[in-house]
């Protein structure tokens, strides 16, 4: 589902992305842990199009990310070629982006009917049985405002959900929540990861990633470090840099 092959991305002379190659396979769960700094947001933004990898090759379900190849030439995607790529990928953020001035089931019916064009009616019904999936059916009308961040945060997950994507990216989901939030939300991931869903996970929860993962890399200064199933790359890491940041985590 995801191809990574020796990618390369610069902030200027920053190099954060130093040659990252992987791949993740259609109905993974695949968790990327690190240090703060490692490049883990900048790959998944990469992944997602908020940013233009520099060299090396991206692919998105068999396509290349931002790019179209004619003959052995690369031609950047047009903006509208990219928002339609961009539909098939879900992505939640550690901080809650909700829009504040709207309910939480209008947050859901959003993209749908505005870039869709989904009817409303069907948009709702729709909505409301992804909240129902979250466990939150009884917060339909509630503003984000009035909602913990650990409903927030599901309704986050419902809201992508709502555009089917092939493709969901996690980015520190829970890290923003009180503990005692954390569950419910890991719930709705461990949920979506049973039907199938290919997700890659950007985390902190070692948990998680043991028990729902079925890959798991280690990144560290732009580069994969080590990869391997969850269980052996934890509790048997074969690199000092992995087990010297496991020993501060786990
Ligand atoms: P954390 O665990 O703290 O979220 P991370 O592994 O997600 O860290 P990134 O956010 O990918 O790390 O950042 C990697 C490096 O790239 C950092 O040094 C960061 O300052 C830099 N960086 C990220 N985005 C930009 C940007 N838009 N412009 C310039 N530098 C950036
Ligand atoms: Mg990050």
């Amino acid at each position: 589902m995801v191809k990574a092959e020796d990618v390369h991305k610069s902030f200027g002379s920053l190099q954060v992305l130093k040659g990252i190659d992987l791949e993740v396979a259609s109905g993974e769960v695949f968790c990327l842990i690190g240090p703060s700094g490692s490049g883990k947001s900048t790959f998944l933004r990469c992944i997602n199009h908020l940013e233009k990898i520099n060299a090396g090759r991206l692919y998105v379900d068999g396509d290349l990310v931002g790019y179209r190849q004619q003959g052995d030439r690369l031609h950047e995607l047009r903006d509208h070629e990219v928002a339609r790529k961009r539909r098939d990928i879900g992505m939640v953020f550690q901080r809650f982006n909700l829009f504040p001035h709207m309910t939480a089931v209008e947050n859901i019916m959003e993209a749908p009917v505005q870039v869709k064009g989904m009817n409303k009616g069907a948009a709702r019904e729709r909505a409301a049985q992804l909240l129902e999936r979250v466990g939150l059916a009884d917060k339909a009308g509630s503003y984000p405002s009035q909602l913990s961040g650990g409903q927030q945060q599901r309704v986050a997950i419902a809201r992508a959900l709502a555009m089917d994507p092939k493709l969901m990216l996690f980015d520190e989901p829970t890290s923003a929540l009180d503990p005692e939030l954390v569950g419910d939300v890991l719930d709705v991931m461990r949920d979506l990861a049973e039907t199938g869903m290919t997700m890659i996970v950007v985390t902190h929860e070692m948990g998680f990633a043991r028990e729902v993962g079925d890959s798991l890399v280690f990144m560290d200064g732009g580069v994969v470090v080590e990869s391997g199933r969850p269980r052996d790359v934890l509790t048997d890491p074969q690199h000092e840099r992995t087990q010297s940041f496991l020993s501060k985590v786990l």
